[in-house]
């Protein structure tokens, strides 16, 4: 199959629309990172994402919708209060719920689960797609499973090339981690997935709300994951990467780093813009100001990374509050957790 990147203006927009009713695969678009929809109505046509990304059948996929109206006849029994509340403060954004699925749901969608992850995206091309298409959209990321997210049509054609009829290109993605997972119906709500709606910004409408553990640490043996995709290895890189912590992590990066190109490892740091200079004439790539733009700029890192053939990444740690707890969450898993600690004397 070849595949064709158009920019996504209208024309090319009715053709993605024109592919997913005839049950195709589309590469388009979103806030947070580029999606692979699919008709979420049409088990066969849902199939088609889990064989071009790879994705173990275990791994359930958002639907996508752009108006409320159309969330009623995909889920069991009315929208709790709760959930119409966020709805109201977030929607449309990058807020995922998990609520009880419909029989219309296909098993596909839910990985055999009995709910449904829900979003409304606010990007303007995913809300025309899902309009044109007059259904809802099932999508995850447009990586091949296990890869970084991507957050530019070229990375989604790196990825699927030959693998999808087409890709909208709407350029580079605003927030560039994937939605927020919320339980909203778990006792308090509970975040599955950090993502650009914070805890913080949770709690400013729900009251109390917990963040699950495994945002931050691996799954232990035996865990059940509550969001599936947390049991995968994710967001990985080729070379093996660190995550540095601490007050002295920068002195401990630039070790680390020094013994590894002396080791003869082809390594590279990411790190805070305001930290740049600490790394001298080493191999250093910034993050960004603070942890929203290092959110946006991860993944396109991350891939930067294989590109130029790295073999050793070490990276800062930013604070895991607001946004940053998502940056950090990314990084766990694309670091198969192997944090340091460089406090005071972290740094020997
Ligand atoms: P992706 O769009 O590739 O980030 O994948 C969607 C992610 O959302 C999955 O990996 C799950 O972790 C999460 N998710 C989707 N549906 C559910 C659900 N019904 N229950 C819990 N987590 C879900
Ligand atoms: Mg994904």
């Amino acid at each position: 199959m070849t595949t064709r990147v158009l920019k996504a203006d209208q024309s090319a927009l009715d053709e993605a629309a024109r592919l997913i009713r005839a049950g195709e695969v589309v590469g388009f678009p979103t806030e947070t990172v580029y999606g692979l929809g699919a008709n979420a109505l049409d088990g066969a046509a849902v199939r088609k994402i889990f064989e071009a990304k790879g994705r173990p059948g275990d791994n359930p996929l958002i639907v996508h919708i752009a108006d409320l109206d159309q969330i009623a006849p995909l889920i069991e029994g009315p929208l709790p209060p709760q959930a119409q509340a966020l709805a109201q403060a977030f929607w449309p954004g990058p807020l995922t719920m998990i609520l009880p699925k419909s029989g219309l749901i296909p098993p596909e969608v839910s990985a055999g689960l009995d709910t449904v992850g829900i979003r409304m995206p606010v990007h303007p091309v995913a809300q025309a797609l899902i309009r044109r298409c007059g259904r809802p959209i099932a999508a995850p990321s447009a990586n091949r499973s296990g890869r970084p997210s991507p957050t530019a049509a070229a990375h989604v054609l790196e990825d699927m090339d030959g693998r999808v009829p087409l890709i909208l290109d709407g350029g580079p993605c605003g927030v560039g981690l994937e939605s927020t997972v919320l339980d909203v119906g778990a006792q308090p709500p509970r975040v599955l997935r950090p993502g650009g709606v914070t805890p913080e910004m949770i709690a400013g409408v729900l009251g109390p709300v917990e963040v699950d553990g495994s945002a931050l640490r691996p799954l232990e043996a035996g865990e059940v994951a509550r969001s599936p995709g947390m049991k995968y290895r994710h967001y990985a890189p080729r070379g093996a990467m660190t995550v540095v912590r601490g007050a002295r992590a920068q002195e401990r990066i630039a070790q680390l780093y020094d013994r590894a190109q002396a080791a003869g490892q082809r390594a590279c740091i990411l790190a805070l813009e305001a930290h740049m200079p600490c790394y001298g004439q080493r191999r250093a790539l910034s993050l960004g100001p603070d942890a929203a733009a290092a959110a946006a700029r991860l993944f396109d890192l991350l891939r930067a990374m294989d590109q130029d053939g790295i073999e050793r990444i070490f990276c800062e740690a930013v604070e895991a509050r607001g946004l940053g707890l998502a940056v950090m969450n990314r990084l766990g898993r694309a670091a198969a957790f192997d944090f340091i600690d460089a406090g005071e004397e972290g740094a020997r």
